[in-house]
């Protein structure tokens, strides 16, 4: 019976809720329904990280408040991590914050950052999340939009020096989640000389930086020269090490951005479970064959995926990173229409672009989680259909 706060109010509605309660209802009808809606990795976290788990917990000072801002050795780890994937120097101390996953912190950064009317540049299709991080700092956002033209890059020259003076804060993220283009080392570099000319902070969201294919390992933001003057990557297991139930990961580079980011968690959550972090911490310098064999499995599907969307007459881009295909949609429908039309008549579930942004119109989102098998079956339910895409 009470009123949400006006805050509340503000963040943005939920796009995919009504899809997804479309999509039960089918399923309670008793059809074969095969979801790639979600972006819920489906297989389980790597036995050695869930053994850590257990034995963590079993430690007594383990069960009491952790420290403030994380425990040190966790932040050592990620240090480690840093240096020995991208050879990116950082102090545990000073530049890495522990985050309760990607979202968390991608959401308090404009907090942090931002006050009421600052403009955010994000990219468009992008994460949702970005705009509740925008909505909770009151925060405006002018978006860059990613087209295949520009490789799902965002156009920085499209963009006039007016309002990239005015931007304090720029998201971006590579491998992309929903298009799954990858950024290269120069993009980077060309995006710290952009944000130091108009003193932008500049939040590179690497959620999938443990998933590249063709043997293209992504590049981290911290790699290009001076990135940490101008702003940090947040870095979540979630995905590298299927612990997206988990809830951990952290930020790191720019000084500043950190203590912010660690003064308003201070009054928020203490930190997480010191057996969680113990086991983040195993997951980032213990045996890391599991991050390559899932990347491999995720190229596998992707293949699967595309090569039978070729085969139904589907020209289709081949994603270089992160766990989706960004599916152009036939025309005359809409993302929605066609989402819907691939529920109703092919029991396949996928996302409308439109959920991501305006420039995500004209595409679905298929989520490569499930297996190979379910992919080609997905595909072929697809031609059936007996649409076509130009
Ligand atoms: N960023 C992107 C682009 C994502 O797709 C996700 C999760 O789906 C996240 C961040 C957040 O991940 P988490 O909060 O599990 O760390």
């Amino acid at each position: 019976q009470f009123e949400q706060s006006t805050l509340l109010n503000t963040l943005p509605k939920q796009f995919f809720a009504a899809l997804t309660k479309k999509a039960a209802q089918y399923v309670n009808a008793g059809h074969d329904v095969i979801n790639l809606g979600q972006g819920n990795p489906d297989q389980p976290t790597p036995q050695h990280i869930v053994d850590s788990l257990k034995d963590a917990s079993d430690r007594t000072d383990f069960h009491r408040y952790p420290p403030f801002q994380g425990q040190p050795f966790l932040k050592e780890a990620a240090a480690q991590f840093y240096k020995r994937e991208y050879n990116v120097d950082l102090d545990p101390e000073t530049e890495i914050a522990i985050l309760f996953g990607g979202k968390a912190g991608l959401v308090e950064l404009p907090m942090c950052l931002l006050n009421e009317g600052d403009y955010m540049l994000v990219p468009d299709p992008g994460y949702p999340d970005y705009w509740s991080g925008a909505a909770l700092a009151g925060a405006r956002m002018d978006y860059m939009p990613l087209t295949a033209e520009n490789r799902f890059l965002p156009d920085y020259e499209a963009i006039d020096a007016e309002r990239l003076d005015r931007a304090k804060l720029m998201l971006l993220n590579y491998p992309n989640n929903p298009t799954g283009a990858q950024a290269d080392a120069a993009f980077f570099d060309g995006t710290v000389e952009l944000a130091k000319k108009h003193n932008i902070c500049v939040v590179h969201d690497f959620a999938y930086g443990g998933v590249g294919f063709d043997g293209q390992k992504p590049p981290s933001f911290l790699q290009a020269e001076g990135a940490k003057e101008t702003g940090v990557e947040v870095y979540t297991l979630s995905k590298t090490y299927n612990m997206a139930g988990w809830r951990v990961g952290f930020a790191a580079g720019n000084k500043s951005v950190i203590s912010a980011i660690n003064l308003l968690q201070d009054h928020m959550y203490v930190s997480l479970f010191s057996a969680i972090q113990q086991a983040a911490a195993d997951a980032l310098t213990g045996p890391q064959d599991c991050v390559r064999e899932l990347s491999a499995m995720y190229e596998r599907r992707r293949n699967i995926f595309i090569d039978a969307c070729r085969k139904i007459g589907w020209n289709v881009t081949a994603p270089a990173g992160s766990f989706f295909a960004w599916l152009p949609v036939p025309k005359p429908y809409t993302s929605a229409q066609f989402a819907d039309i691939l529920l109703e008549q092919a029991h396949v579930v996928a996302a409308p672009g439109i959920g991501f942004g305006a420039y995500g119109e004209g595409y679905v989102r298929v989520g490569l989680l499930t297996d190979e098998k379910r992919l080609a079956e997905a595909v072929e339910r697809i031609g059936k259909l007996g649409l076509f895409i130009d």
